[in-house]
């Protein structure tokens, strides 16, 4: 039937500040509901099985930009049996004490997936040819030397990418790239519908969508339409500052 992937970004111990952030007492309650709730939980890199595709609901954990607030998250789901997988951004990695470093994230290998996330977190659809397959191969090369293996999994920062950037992901090595189209991944390729957890979402948020019908994608599916549509029209900039305020 489908994988409901989970998209989160930081993950403070404490108030959620950004409207991205999930604070760390509902991340976990979210997990606790959706393990109690007996959902089988699947790890990105499998999400585009077969019979995890086509057969039953599986939910699958990511994090954007490896934000170090991450590390507790971790922790909990190494606990919980659970691996998430996540997406790290180069620059951020190598020079923000904000940001979990190579180091950190070589602790982390056994118990989360590493994958990339660009090297500078532009958007890849605003570079040329010759930029995009630097910043594929140098985002690449980097969570490739700390897991200490090909990497094959990436997150398009920003969402933003389209068949262009899909075909030079290939070209990198990459196999799977996570969108942030807030869909249920249903079709087997390259690219995987991923739900953004925002700090609007409750402990029961993310079960819900594990149980949501038709109706509640297909309303969801129009609204990100009209979203895009109005990125078109507006620019980056003034709609991410209209949609942050709007959502
Ligand atoms: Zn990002």
């Amino acid at each position: 039937m489908a994988v409901i992937v989970l998209m989160y970004h930081h993950t403070p111990d404490g108030a959620p500040e950004g409207f991205y952030d999930v604070g760390l007492a509902t991340f976990r309650d979210q997990i606790r509901t959706l393990r109690d709730a007996g959902v089988s939980f699947v790890k990105f890199s499998e999400c585009d099985r077969p019979d995890n595709v086509q057969a039953g609901i599986h939910v699958a954990l990511t994090f954007d930009d490896g934000h170090a607030s991450n590390a507790a998250a971790f922790r909990f789901l190494a606990d919980e049996g659970l691996t998430p997988t996540a997406f790290i951004v180069r620059d951020w990695s190598a020079r923000d004490p904000a940001y979990l470093s190579a180091r950190a994230l070589g602790d982390f290998k056994e118990i989360c997936e590493l994958g990339g996330h660009g090297a500078t977190h532009r958007a890849l659809s605003s570079l040329t040819e010759a930029e995009l397959a630097d910043e594929l191969a140098a985002s690449r090369d980097y969570v490739g030397e700390i897991a200490g293996a090909p990497v094959s999994t990436m997150a398009l920062p920003g969402g933003h990418g389209g068949a262009r950037e899909l075909a030079a992901a290939q070209r990198a090595g990459f196999v799977l790239v996570g969108n942030s189209r807030p869909l249920p991944h249903v079709t087997r390729g390259v690219t995987v519908n991923r739900n953004c957890v925002n700090r609007t979402h409750h402990a029961r948020t993310p079960l819900g969508w594990t149980r949501a019908g038709p109706l509640h994608w297909t309303a969801l599916r129009a609204r990100f339409a009209a979203a895009a549509a109005g990125r078109r029209l507006m620019g980056k900039s003034l709609y991410g500052a209209l949609t942050a305020l709007a959502k």
